[in-house]
């Protein structure tokens, strides 16, 4: 069964009189469930119990923690193929895709257990004191990572498990010790309502405090904002369009107490061939990059939206031609974004110097939802004085971009905004001569790739999913990984502290055998009183 519901901490509830409906994008057509948007009293009820909840939930140990990442992880298994199927059919990925991606946000609500259950995370320091310190007495110091408080998330629609109701946002942020409140996304607002019931039913199970958990729908962008904008709320998780988590972070940022907003938003993703590998292999590149860039009908955000190289060689043009004719689109997440893509597709259509490269022989006329792969280049010249050709179009498309010399590749690098990832193919030798170019695409992205594509983000403690603005509103947080944990959390210094006041991280004894930097030194031992 499917709550048609908000769910305000354990209650659930149905004020609002307009209903978000859940709609198949590969029919256009209408589930059989329906929701309401959630009203401002509600929200006030769901803040309000998150805040409430954050006083005995910040308080919940690590193997607390952890049991109840587990249960959610547990139950989002257990509920079985309702979920893969309410998912498969409001946002027409593969099934496959889906199982997969249930897989992904089991294993990253596990990663995120098993980090809280070992507890070294919290960056503990400890500097003891030296009364006889002259010329002044040097205090005892302990420092550690303390949850901010009531985290509000932002789910995307490209990954309706991984980054959405029970995805690394919301992770992260109950690993951090933080309640959570969801802004469900109107694309897939039953496969919401679903993670929702398994969140809640790990959470009782557990005995975490009703309001730990509570999730919101709305389609327009009044309670998002009001969400945003709740005092009871400490930061802010988001993932999806600059346009959406712009406004989010203007929001927080007029606050009368201003809060981060930790805003993943759009990227473009450049691909760099460098001239001895394009010699050596630049057929098998061109099969490589067409795949990265319509992978999943392109609806990643690592997907690479633009290429430069300097000469094709190694048949390289014509094998990138041949992928795109071969290559099936598919149909896009919702209306909205396909008909985003087409209208970026008709913009460069339409920008003079840019020309259609490749696009795929499949045409489904019959489905307003399909996008169809397509592949345009242009000169250096030309790209670099058209400032909108540097915008991320969502979807299967990219730009090649085609310079004369190492320095006009360097102009391009020298002249990109913020990215979540920049790639480099090149041979050692390329790769030694390009250093420069290397050492100015660190200073533009969160992920610098060799020798691979970007698309596929390994969930791990060495990941950075972030960026420079705009590929973020803070570039120095990743959403992927480990370190996610870190944007819900503040440090925090207790000063000549009683020891049985301290919290049991920073004691003496160190029962939890914690990784500890102890005046200066990394140590796992207990201090003598
Ligand atoms: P989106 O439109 O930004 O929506 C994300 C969430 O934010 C939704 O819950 C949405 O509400 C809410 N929202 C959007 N604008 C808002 C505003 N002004 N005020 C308050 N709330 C707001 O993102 P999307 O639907 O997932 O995809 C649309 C575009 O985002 C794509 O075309 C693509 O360019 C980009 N995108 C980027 C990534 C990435 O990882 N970087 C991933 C997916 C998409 P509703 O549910 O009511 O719309």
């Amino acid at each position: 069964m499917i709550e048609e519901n908000q769910f305000l901490g354990f209650q659930l509830s149905a004020q609002g009189n307009k209903t978000i409906p859940s709609i198949n994008p590969a029919t256009g057509g209408q589930n059989e469930y329906s929701f309401p948007e959630a009203t401002l009293e509600e929200l006030n009820l769901a803040a309000t119990k998150a805040a409430a909840a954050f006083q005995q939930y910040r308080n919940k140990s690590g193997e607390e923690k952890a049991n109840f990442l587990t249960a959610i992880a547990d139950e989002l298994i257990n509920i079985g193929d309702l979920l893969i199927d309410i998912c498969t059919s409001e946002t027409a990925l593969p099934r496959t895709r889906i199982e997969g991606e249930r897989v992904r946000t089991v294993n990253q609500l596990k990663m995120f257990a098993a980090l809280v259950r070992e507890g070294s995370w919290v960056d503990a320091r400890i500097e003891t004191a030296m009364p006889e310190r002259t010329p002044l007495p040097k205090p005892d110091l302990r420092y550690m990572q303390k949850a901010v408080g009531p985290v509000a998330v932002f789910g995307a629609s490209n990954f309706p498990l991984a980054f959405s109701v029970a995805g690394g946002d919301t992770a992260s942020a109950l690993a951090a010790g933080c309640p959570v409140v969801v802004k469900a996304h109107s694309a897939h607002p039953a496969t919401s309502a679903i993670v929702a019931s398994v969140i809640n039913k790990a959470a009782m199970k557990t005995n975490m405090p009703d309001g730990v958990f509570s999730l919101l729908f709305d389609s327009g962008t009044s309670i998002g904002i009001a969400l945003v904008k709740h005092p009871a709320i400490k930061a802010v998780g988001f993932t999806g369009s600059y346009t959406g988590g712009k406004a989010l972070f203007d929001a927080a940022a007029k606050r009368p107490e201003p809060i981060p907003v930790y805003a993943e938003m759009g990227s473009t993703n450049p691909v760099f061939i460098l001239p001895q590998a394009m010699k050596e292999r630049g057929e098998a590149l061109a099969t490589g990059f067409a795949g990265s860039v319509t992978l999943g009908v392109g609806q990643f955000c690592t997907n690479p939206g633009l290429l430069v190289y300097e000469s094709s060689e190694n048949n390289f043009e014509q094998q990138l031609k041949t992928e795109f004719e071969k290559t099936a689109g598919g149909f896009m997440l919702t209306a909205a974004i396909c008909k985003s893509f087409k209208e970026g597709v008709s913009r460069y259509l339409s920008t003079t110097g840019v020309d259609q490269l490749a696009v795929s022989r499949e045409v489904n006329n019959d489905n307003s939802n399909y996008a169809q792969p397509v592949l345009f280049s242009t000169s250096k010249e030309v790209f670099l004085n058209t400032l909108q050709l540097s915008n991320e179009v969502f979807g299967p498309t990219s730009l090649a971009v085609t310079v004369s010399s190492k320095s006009e590749m360097l102009d391009i690098a020298n002249n990109l905004t913020g990215h979540l990832t920049a790639t480099v193919h090149g041979t050692q030798d390329d790769l030694i001569k390009y250093k420069d170019l290397l050492a100015v695409l660190e200073q533009k992205v969160g992920r610098l790739v060799i020798n691979s594509f970007p698309t596929g983000v390994e969930v791990c403690s060495a990941m950075v999913h972030g960026g420079p603005f705009p590929a973020t509103t803070d570039g120095r947080s990743t959403s992927v990984g480990t370190a996610a944990i870190y944007r819900f959390t503040r440090p925090v210094c207790y000063q000549n502290m009683p020891d049985q006041l301290l919290p049991e991280e920073l004691q003496n004894e160190n029962k939890l055998k914690l990784l500890r930097l102890v005046n200066g030194i990394t140590s796992s031992k207990a201090l003598t009183n």
